[in-house]
């Protein structure tokens, strides 16, 4: 049976797409963005064991050279993943589609829909794509956060039971996409084409960062552009919380001003990108 590692389920969450959703995190990401903001979830664990002597309740120990999480005794107190270099997490479930679809049957009666994320979910595309065919049976839409390296236009089984993506569109000039990302920006725009021709792109998402005139503006000109009204815009502050000293030292300790967001999110307007708006 396929199992897949979850960093964790939220039961019900407001901010990951429209109404009230489940929201399911995969651990793994394809990417290494300087401002990730849940870098524990970069990478699978490598079952070093630096982090199970910090636990204070005992809830890690070791089995046959594997990290072993105690969920039961786990107080969620961070202190793991505060050790772990390899950002990673060793509170991962590995759960099948019948498991997750389990606790997805708990909240059903009182969600519009699921949203998986991560990390990248797409690396688990083949698993996504069961998990979405059960949920279609409750009458529940899903939708998929990405960064968009999943080429979607090689997996229209995934598209076919996925109700929307939400796609991430960090950056587009070369040298800044390169600054930020480490990863080519080209599968991006691929995908912000495809998706849109295809009539299942249900927004498009741009992180706003402080005193970063040009490239901000390039990314969400670049955007608006393409989205034209057939989707919303979210424009995104930039804000430091979750993201590591190290990269907070890179990439400055400031949150982005509403008044600055609002002007790029008018800016997109003006574009023809009239759903735009600023979180
Ligand atoms: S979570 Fe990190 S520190 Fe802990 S065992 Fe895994 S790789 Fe090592
Ligand atoms: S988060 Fe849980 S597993 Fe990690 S150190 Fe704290 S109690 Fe232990």
């Amino acid at each position: 049976m396929k199992r897949a590692p979850v960093n964790r389920i939220i039961p019900f969450s407001n901010v990951d797409g429209p109404g009230n959703r489940t929201s399911i995190f995969f651990q793994g990401c394809t990417f290494h963005c300087l401002f990730c903001h849940n870098p524990e979830t970069i990478h699978l664990c490598n079952n070093c064991g630096k982090c199970v002597g910090t636990c204070p309740v005992s809830a890690l120990s070791m089995e046959d050279g594997k990290v072993i999480w105690d969920m039961n005794r786990c107080v969620t107190c961070d202190a793991c993943i505060k050790t772990c270099e390899n950002f990673a997490s060793p509170r991962v479930r590995w759960m099948s589609v019948p498991e997750v679809m389990g606790e997805i049957r708990r909240t059903a009666p009182y969600i519009g829909g699921i949203t998986t994320s991560g990390g990248e979910c797409t690396i688990y595309h083949e698993f996504l794509t069961e998990l979405y065919a059960e949920v279609q049976k409750l009458g529940l839409t899903a939708l998929i956060d990405s960064n968009g390296s999943l080429d979607f236009s090689r997996h229209p089984e995934l598209l076919a039971v996925a109700d929307g993506v939400m796609l991430d569109v960090k950056a587009v000039t070369p040298e800044w996409n390169d600054y930020l990302i480490s990863h080519s920006r080209d599968l991006v725009l691929k995908n912000l084409d495809y998706l849109l021709a295809a009539g299942k792109l249900q927004e498009v998402r741009t992180i706003i960062f402080p005193d970063r005139e040009e490239e901000n503006a390039a990314t969400v000109r670049y955007v608006a552009e393409h989205i034209k009204d057939k989707c919303p815009y979210k424009i995104i502050r930039y804000r430091p919380f979750g993201v590591r000293e190290h990269e907070q030292d890179i990439l400055g300790h400031m949150t982005t001003e509403e008044e600055e967001a609002e002007r790029f999110a008018n800016l997109a307007r003006n574009l023809g990108a009239t759903r735009a708006f600023v979180v």
